[in-house]
């Protein structure tokens, strides 16, 4: 059971005390108004579940500012929750039957927006939290989209590139009245790809009646051939980095002479990677999910990148030497790249972690307990709501190209993502200072601001 711990940074602002404050704790260590609102939506009170974790994180930003406590409440559960079961012939002549998931947890701000993963341990809840996320951080990085999710609870790894367009395209139709250029407009997450956002908006061009002048509009991170984005495929990592350049400054951190380690090498993990290391930094250490390397000497972000395109990891890679998962936690590093799934830096790893900075590339990869940890040590952590929103919005730019029918350069792509990272960070920084909390409370606060002010001026129906 988690214990309800004030941690005090060495910034001197208190954590964002997600399981707990020091002001009426009521159990397990969330606030009496959080378990309130818990009891009034039907979440359970249990501080390892990923969706109450996220949501308690909300509701103390909420308490600071005084949030209206409909908004709360609002904001505690997703809109629609839609689960699919579809069959699908495999190459062998027999039948599987798959399960699909779309979360679509708020439009207040516009269309709901967020990535598909196809993973094998796709749950409910982790679908509901990564939504709920995709509202926070669209609302943050000033784009006019809410917050979804979605995915396909299959191993992508498992099945030949015929079964996995088969899946895919059985799976679009299920949820294709569900989705569209101007209602639901999903992304790539893990284990998803450009080739199957092809496949999807291809799919769901057949069903042309429902798409509008440009079906294709209803998906992201298209193939450029497809009508994707210059800029998409690296713009996660772009807009991790982007907030590194614009932090780091004020943590006496100099990007060129930064070290750094990541967790996962995939999308976020190898273009953070790649861009931070173009900036001058040194990375040190890597892992993945089949193994975790090291040489201090500095890993070369490209090669690395090379090599796990061949082989599907990091293991085996002859120009730094096989290392242990505590080895790699307590390599001292400046920065600290998470970049895998969700909850992988939790009591133990924070512990061990040896870095000044954590920079969120994944979705709530630092567990309650594990940030408090961290803040204990000193260490300040980038929240996945501002560092990773880079993704979503160059996405925001794809979509808006594909309305338009136009096609943007590189240099206005990452020029336009560039000002829309350093405001959400500004933006960030200045709830800081007015709420004199954490970064991720601050950021959060940002977030509910822009969704109070357009709550306040719709109105609710009727
Ligand atoms: P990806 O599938 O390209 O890469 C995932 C990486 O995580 C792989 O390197 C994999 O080996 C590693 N991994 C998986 N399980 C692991 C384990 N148990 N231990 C260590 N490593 C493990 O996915 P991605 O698109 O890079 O997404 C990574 C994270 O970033 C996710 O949290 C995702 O939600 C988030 N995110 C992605 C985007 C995007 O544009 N792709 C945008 C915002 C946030």
């Amino acid at each position: 059971m988690a214990t309800a711990t004030k941690s005090k940074s060495k910034s001197g602002t208190s954590s964002h005390a997600a399981n707990g404050h020091a002001n009426g704790s009521a159990g397990n260590g969330f606030s009496k108004a959080a378990v309130t609102i818990f009891d009034q939506v039907g979440l359970p009170k249990d501080p390892d579940n990923l969706y109450t974790q996220t949501v308690s994180v909300m509701l103390h930003a909420a308490e600071l500012m005084g949030l209206p406590d409909y908004l709360r409440l609002i904001l505690a559960q997703p809109k629609n929750e839609i689960m699919v079961h579809f069959p699908v012939k495999m190459d062998n002549g027999k039948h599987e039957l798959f399960k699909g998931y779309r979360v679509q947890h708020n439009n207040a701000l516009g269309p709901y927006k967020g990535g598909l993963r196809f993973h094998h341990d796709v749950h409910l809840d982790d679908v509901k939290s990564l939504a709920f996320l995709m509202t926070m951080k669209c609302s943050l990085v000033g784009v006019p989209y809410g917050g979804g999710k979605g995915g396909i609870k299959v191993d992508p790894r498992q099945h030949s590139k015929t079964e996995m367009e088969h899946i895919v395209r059985r799976f679009t139709a299920a949820i294709a009245h569900n989705i569209g250029p101007d209602y639901d407009i999903p992304a790539p997450d893990v284990g998803s790809n450009s080739q199957h956002m092809a496949w999807i908006a291809d799919t769901f061009s057949f069903l042309s009646e429902i798409g509008g002048d440009n079906p294709a509009a209803v998906i992201t991170g298209k193939p450029i051939e497809y009508g994707g984005s210059l800029g998409r495929e690296k713009a996660t990592g772009q807009g991790v980095v982007d907030t590194l350049v614009e932090m780091l400054p004020e943590l006496k951190l100099k990007p060129e002479k930064c070290t750094f380690s990541v967790l996962g090498y995939g999308n976020v993990g190898s273009w953070s990677g790649k861009i931070f290391q173009d900036k001058g930094a040194k990375m040190i250490a890597v892992a993945d999910h089949t193994g975790f390397i090291r040489n201090d000497r500095g890993i070369d972000a490209y090669d690395l990148d090379t090599h796990v395109k061949k082989t599907g990891g990091v293991k085996g890679y002859a120009k730094a030497t096989a290392i242990s998962k505590e080895e790699f936690y307590k390599t001292k590093v400046d920065v600290f790249i998470p970049a895998a799934l969700e909850q992988m830096i939790q009591e133990p790893e924070a512990n061990m972690m040896n870095c000044r900075v954590v920079a969120e590339g994944a979705n709530a990869p630092t567990t309650p307990a594990g940030e408090r940890i961290l803040m204990s040590k000193g260490i300040e952590v980038l929240p996945a709501i501002l560092c990773n929103a880079g993704g979503v919005t160059v996405s925001y730019f794809e979509w808006v190209q594909n309305k338009t029918f136009q096609a943007w350069d590189l240099e206005s792509v990452d020029a336009e993502l560039n000002k829309h990272m350093v405001k959400a960070a500004q933006k960030t920084r200045k709830a800081r200072a007015e709420f004199k909390c954490d970064l991720r409370t601050a950021a959060y606060i940002a977030a509910l601001q822009r969704l109070k002010e357009a709550y306040e001026i719709r109105g609710l129906f009727p």
